[in-house]
C-alpha cells in the first residue's frame, strides 16, 4: 500500500504543531519543531499574509490526517461514514480514529509512535480479546483487551517502549497494566478526553 516515505519532522512543520511521528524523538529535546518552527522549504521563514477561510480548513483537514498517518482516500473513507452516524460529524471522526488499533497499541505505550505500531500489528505481533489481530485500521470496541501476542511480549521495541511509559501520559478512556502487558478501552472517548490540538470542526 502506497504511504508517505519524505522526512516526517517536514509535516509536523508544515502544520506549525507537533504530530509525534518519530517515537522517542518527538518526547526529547531534538524535535525539529522546537529548533525550527516555521514552515519546510526554501520559502519557510517568508512573511504570509493572513490565510484564507479554506487554507485553515485544509491545514486542519490535513493534521488529523498526517497524525494518524492516513492517505487521503482512507481519511475520506472515514469521513463519510462519520457524517452518516448521529451526532457531531467532526466528534465522530476523531472518536473512530482513536479506536484504530494501531492508535490504541500506541496510547497504550507498546510502541512510541502509530507507524511503528502500524508496522507491528501487520507482523501479527497483537492480540485483541486473545485472539490475533493484523490489521491496523480494526476499530477496538469498549470493553476489548489488547496485547502482544505471547511470543512478541520479549520484542526489544515493546520492552523498549513500555520502559518509557510513565513518562507517556495514559489517556482516561484506556485502562493499561504493564506487568500483565495489557490494556482495555474503557469507553468511546468523549472529544475532551481525546489530546489532539485540532479544531476537527473545520474539517466539517
Ligand atoms: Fe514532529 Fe516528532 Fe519531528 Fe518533533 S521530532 S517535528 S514532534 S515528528
Amino acid at each position: 500500500m502506497a504511504r508517505y516515505r519524505d522526512a516526517k519532522c517536514k509535516l509536523c512543520r508544515r502544520e506549525g504543531a507537533k504530530l509525534f511521528l518519530k517515537g522517542d524523538r518527538c518526547y526529547s529535546n531534538k524535535c525539529a519543531i522546537e529548533k525550527r518552527d516555521y514552515p519546510p522549504g526554501q520559502h519557510g521563514r517568508r512573511r504570509r499574509g493572513k490565510p484564507s477561510k479554506y487554507n485553515i480548513q485544509l491545514r486542519e483537514k490535513q493534521k488529523i490526517r498526517r497524525m494518524y498517518g492516513l492517505l487521503e482516500a482512507q481519511f475520506h473513507t472515514y469521513f463519510v461514514k462519520a457524517a452518516q452516524q448521529k451526532g457531531i460529524t467532526g466528534t465522530n471522526l476523531l472518536q473512530m480514529l482513536e479506536r484504530r488499533l494501531d492508535n490504541i497499541v500506541y496510547r497504550m505505550g507498546f510502541c512510541s509512535s502509530r507507524a511503528m505500531a502500524r508496522q507491528l500489528i501487520r507482523h501479527s505481533h497483537f492480540q485483541v480479546n486473545g485472539r490475533k489481530v493484523n490489521i491496523p485500521s480494526y476499530l477496538v470496541s469498549p470493553g476489548e483487551r489488547v496485547a502482544p501476542r505471547d511470543n512478541s511480549k520479549n520484542l526489544f521495541i515493546i520492552q523498549e517502549s513500555m520502559k518509557n511509559i510513565d513518562t507517556r501520559q495514559i489517556v482516561p478512556y484506556l485502562d493499561v497494566d504493564p506487568n500483565k502487558m495489557e490494556g482495555e478501552l474503557l469507553e468511546v472517548p468523549s472529544r475532551d478526553a481525546i489530546p489532539v490540538p485540532m479544531n476537527e470542526q473545520m474539517v466539517v
